[in-house]
Parts: C-alpha cells; sequence; structure tokens
C-alpha cells in the first residue's frame, strides 16, 4: 500500500462520521452521467446543501486528497477506469427570490437543475432562462462552462457567484471576474490542470418580469426546435465547440463521419456533434469516435476542432492517434 493510500484509507472513517451514508467507497459513475459510461470514484458522496459541499471540499483538501465537484454529468467523459479521489455529487437546491425593484434576483444553489429552475422561473412570470428549459445539468456546471442557448447564456443572466477557494475559503465574485467566452470561464480553464479546482456554491441571477404566456410560448419554441434538430438517447450533447465561422457538426458530417460508429458509440444521423451511447459503449468507444471526427476535419478541412465536453479521471493516452 503507497503512502497516498494510506492517507486515504485514513480519512475514511471520518467522512462515513460526518455524511453516514451519503459517503460511499467504489461507486460507479456511469448512472450519474448523461453518457452512461465511466467507471468508479474511489470516494463518492452526495451532497444536497451548500454548508456540506463546502465542508466536504474543505476536509478534502485539508488531507489532500483530489476531489470532483459533479453536476449533472451531462458535459464529461469520465474514463472507464473512474476518478480516484473523492467524487461529490451536488444536489444543494435551494432557490430565493428577491425583489429589487426593477427586476428580479434569483438566489440559486449551485445544485439546482438548471431547466427545472427555468421552469419555474417561466411559471413565477420572470423572464431570462427560458433559453436553459432544455439544457440538461446543474446551475454550478452551467457557470462553469457559460452554458448557452438560442442566444443566451450565463454570462448574460448572471451577476454574482459564491465560489470556494482552494485555501481560501469562500467568496463572491462578479460577472466579469469570471471572465466568462464562448462556453468557458475562468474556472473552465483550469481544467486539465493539476490543481485542486474552484467550486460554485451559489449563484445570483438577474431576472425580469415578463407576461408568463410569452415566456412559455418562447421556452415552447427553444424545445420545439431542439426536438427538431437534436437526436435523443445517451449523450454528452455537442461534443466539440464550434470553430470559428462554422457549425462543429456541418463539418463532421461533411467529412462524411454521420453514423460513424466504434463498438456502441455512433456519431448521431440527425445531428453530427452528438455522439450518442446506443447500448453497451464505453467510455474509449466515445474517445476512440472523438480521434476519428477530429482527425477526419482537420484531414479534410484543416480544422483543429476543440472538445466542448471534458475527458474526466485516469484516462491512459498511450497510443497517440498521430
Ligand atoms: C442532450 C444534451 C444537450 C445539451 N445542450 C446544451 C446546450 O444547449 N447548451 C449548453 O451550453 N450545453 C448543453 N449541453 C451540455 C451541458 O448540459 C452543459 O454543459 C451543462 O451546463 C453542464 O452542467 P452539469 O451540471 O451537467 O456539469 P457536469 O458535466 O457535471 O460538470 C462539468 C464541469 O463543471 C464542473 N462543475 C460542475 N458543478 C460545479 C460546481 N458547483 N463548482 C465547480 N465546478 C463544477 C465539473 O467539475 C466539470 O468540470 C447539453 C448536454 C446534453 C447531454
Amino acid at each position: 500500500m503507497d503512502v497516498q493510500t494510506t492517507v486515504w484509507q485514513a480519512v475514511i472513517p471520518r467522512f462515513s462520521e460526518v455524511f453516514g451514508e451519503a459517503f460511499q467507497l467504489d461507486v460507479s459513475l456511469s448512472r450519474y452521467t448523461s453518457a452512461r459510461v465511466g467507471g468508479a470514484a474511489d470516494m463518492f458522496l452526495s451532497v444536497h446543501n451548500v454548508s456540506d459541499l463546502q465542508m466536504a471540499v474543505e476536509m478534502a483538501y485539508a488531507q489532500n486528497i483530489p476531489f470532483f465537484v459533479l453536476g449533472g454529468g451531462s458535459n464529461i467523459l469520465v474514463a472507464d477506469s473512474g476518478i480516484r479521489g473523492l467524487v461529490i455529487m451536488n444536489r444543494a437546491r435551494e432557490v430565493k427570490f428577491r425583489n429589487t425593484g426593477f427586476s428580479v434576483i434569483c438566489t440559486v444553489e449551485s445544485g439546482r437543475n438548471l431547466s427545472s429552475l427555468a421552469r419555474q422561473c417561466i411559471a413565477k412570470g420572470l423572464g431570462g432562462l427560458e433559453w436553459a428549459v432544455s439544457v440538461p445539468g446543474t446551475v454550478g456546471g452551467a457557470v462553469v462552462g457559460n452554458a448557452g442557448a438560442h442566444g443566451g447564456d450565463m454570462n448574460g443572466t448572471l451577476v454574482a457567484t459564491t465560489i470556494w477557494e482552494p485555501g481560501e475559503g469562500a467568496r463572491i465574485y462578479s460577472n466579469e471576474e469570471l471572465a466568462y467566452g464562448y462556453r468557458e470561464s475562468i474556472l473552465k480553464r483550469e481544467q486539465g490542470e493539476d490543481v485542486q479546482r474552484r467550486v460554485v456554491l451559489i449563484a445570483e441571477l438577474e431576472l425580469k418580469p415578463e407576461a408568463v404566456d410569452v415566456l412559455m410560448a418562447r421556452a415552447d419554441g427553444f424545445t420545439a426546435h431542439r426536438k427538431q434538430t437534436q437526436p435523443g438517447g445517451a449523450s454528452t450533447g455537442s461534443m466539440f465547440k464550434n470553430p470559428e465561422h462554422y457549425y462543429a457538426g456541418y463539418l463532421i458530417d461533411a467529412a462524411g463521419m454521420k453514423g460513424f460508429r466504434i463498438g456502441d458509440a455512433a456519431i448521431s444521423e440527425k445531428h453530427a456533434n452528438f455522439f450518442i451511447n446506443e447500448g453497451e459503449a464505453t467510455a474509449e468507444d466515445v474517445r476512440a469516435l472523438i480521434a476519428e471526427a477530429w482527425h477526419a476535419v482537420r484531414e479534410q478541412f484543416g480544422v483543429e476542432l476543440e472538445l466542448e465536453v471534458e475527458l474526466v479521471g485516469d484516462w491512459q493516452f498511450e497510443e497517440d492517434e498521430d
């Protein structure tokens, strides 16, 4: 047993004592990701309020245990060999609304499901989140990745967010401090770096009063458009970001990759930027499909696509495709 494993073994009783049955060992993550692939987390904890979320990351940080915050698992591809350390599944969901006179501030815990929040706002006659009615995942995941659709995004709605910083504790970030760009933020840029990441605890969104039927009609239009253009089934949504002046789906399609499959992972016939798990696909099948599509597009159009989805966990990249 190496030193690291000994340290982890030593903290297990402490996590069990504090969090009870919400803390488990060796939990398969495939059922918690929208692509339905991926191996197990060494340690797994589900939290239902931000105090527990913050306590969990602080305990892990203090013991030098790597941790990963899991939202809806709709923008990640977890390796077949799983994730080392602690995975914290965030289900902190409290929501409050405060009227400022000219707008309404929604203060929401980061584990809240984004699309259900959007529906709640619409029902209350509050506009600004209609774009999110069919976007899977949590508020926290959306804050990190600047989720957006139909011309709207988190950048346009979020005024501030409370973030836990490793070694520093919680502090409020303004929208500007997140340095938002297309499907990215200062937080997303930390991905892939070997550092403990910042954790989104609470988001504050600004909404504007509007007639419920107008908001509902807008949201229904977005949902209908999505149904028409995107496939159902287990996927991570758009696999690649759209490069400047192009759509990634168009390039993959034009490279002749629609319908291409590896194992049970297939590039959708309906939308080529969606990679579907049609049954028993492994994460490695999906990764190999990503590599095929990336190379086909580069070869035919000289465009190097950038992943929108994050590869997380223990990936072994021995055989480089080049
Ligand atoms: C069918 C389908 C359609 C989609 N359509 C869209 C779309 O229209 N627009 C769009 O933008 N996206 C879309 N997506 C992608 C996905 O829904 C978004 O990226 C979403 O915001 C991810 O949120 P999540 O909670 O699932 O994040 P996860 O996948 O769980 O995590 C993503 C990253 O965020 C981090 N993270 C999550 N929560 C926190 C937190 N509280 N603090 C710190 N880090 C955190 C994770 O550690 C990870 O690095 C789609 C996905 C699917 C499956």
